[in-house]
């Protein structure tokens, strides 16, 4: 059986997530608030060991103090944004791994929403935690890299098994959803996900996790052919 992995909604739309490696010991992905981390801890009686931080973000990173002074866990964030990062033991860069119980998960760079930007990769367990880099129908800003960077971060994800459940850090399909049918107006998958993925919503209901392949088939980001397609798409989602 693949290990759960828990949702904790934090602030407007980030999403915190408790990667059960082993039962009832979580590791906390991108603690945007400590306050609702520790509460569905207590309430699940969940023990929380790691945290994982893929980027600086006070966002992904607000909570790790308070977790840390409550609980005890070590955490682990990315090597060239480590002194941005509160609390951090072990810093981590492409090809390390980080092990939680039998799990064994690799560290991908993918550098471009912020310079030091990385990815955690468990392929017993199927998932993916790619922080601000991959969003459903979407990628993030280019706040400290290039459209180049961003390019080669989304290859790298691209080459993943296509059946992995990719767990992004925020809510925020919808809006990628709109834009998206503005680029790909005769993309088929992309129409029905964007009629799915409104329902959802409407029913208050979350669209993370979603699996690579859908974005194989629906996200313009991860679809853009060259450089300049992706910078061009980035720039109209900017203004959209
Ligand atoms: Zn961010
Ligand atoms: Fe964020």
């Amino acid at each position: 059986m693949l290990p759960s992995v828990h949702r904790v909604p934090a602030f407007s739309d980030n999403y915190i997530w408790l990667f059960e490696y082993a039962p009832d010991h979580v590791a906390v992905v991108d603690p945007a608030d400590a306050g609702p981390v520790l509460a569905a801890a207590a309430d699940r009686k969940l023990r929380i060991t790691h945290i994982l931080n893929t980027h600086w973000h006070p966002d992904h990173v607000g909570g790790n103090l308070a977790i840390k002074n409550a609980s005890g866990c070590s955490i682990i964030g990315p090597r060239r944004e480590q002194a941005k990062i509160p609390g951090i033991d072990r810093a981590v860069g492409e090809g390390d791994v980080v092990s939680l119980g039998d799990h064994h998960g690799e560290v991908l760079f993918v550098g471009a929403h912020t310079a030091g930007h990385i990815a955690f990769h468990f392929a017993s367990a199927n998932v993916l935690f790619p922080g601000d880099t991959l969003f459903a129908m979407g990628c993030g800003r280019l706040f400290e890299g290039s459209a180049a960077d961003m390019f080669a971060a989304l290859a790298r994800l691209r080459g993943l098994p296509a059946d992995t459940r990719v767990f992004c850090a925020h809510e925020y399909t919808l809006s990628n959803a709109r834009f998206a049918v503005t680029v790909e107006p005769d993309n088929a998958a992309l129409a029905a996900r964007y009629a799915a993925v409104q329902q959802a919503r409407r029913n208050h209901q979350p669209t993370v996790p979603f699996t690579l392949l859908e974005e194989l088939e629906t996200n313009p980001f991860i679809r853009a052919r060259t450089v300049a397609e992706l910078a061009a798409r980035r720039s109209a989602k900017d203004a959209f």
